[in-house]
């Protein structure tokens, strides 16, 4: 996709502080930390949406979770824990329209139940 921000990325023509990168998936620092630890993880298949996502992507979507399970480890929160987020669509808060997971950490983050 020619004007998809993330396939830029991909590409190389728009900068990213990369931490990972193999045949199928990318991650790097987000731009904007909501946490002291904030990564996107990224397929490099442009797929907007988890709508989007088909039963031809389970591989493809499996082996970016056990990517990103390691790009954890590495970024030293496989004991202390994190948070992978993927927002779906206008509600769920998704802003840049090629699927991606947040991993967040290094900090206790807000409970999503607080009770
Ligand atoms: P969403 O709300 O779509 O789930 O999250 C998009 C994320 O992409 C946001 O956390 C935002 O800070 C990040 N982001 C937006 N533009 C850029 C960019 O140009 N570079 C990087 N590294 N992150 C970006
Ligand atoms: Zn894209």
């Amino acid at each position: 996709m020619s004007d998809c921000l993330f396939c830029k990325i991909v590409e190389g023509t728009i900068p990213a502080r990369k931490v990972y990168e193999d045949d199928q998936v990318v991650a790097f620092h987000d731009i904007q930390p909501q946490a002291p630890v904030h990564l996107l993880v990224i397929p490099k298949k442009h797929i907007a949406t988890m709508n989007d996502c088909e039963a031809e992507d389970a591989a493809l979507l499996g082996h970016l979770l056990l990517s990103a399970k390691q790009i954890a480890k590495e970024a030293n929160l496989e004991e202390t824990g994190y948070r992978l987020v993927n927002n779906c669509g206008h509600d769920g808060g998704q802003v840049v329209f090629h699927i991606h997971w947040h991993i967040l950490g290094g900090e206790k983050l807000a409970a999503l139940n607080p009770s």
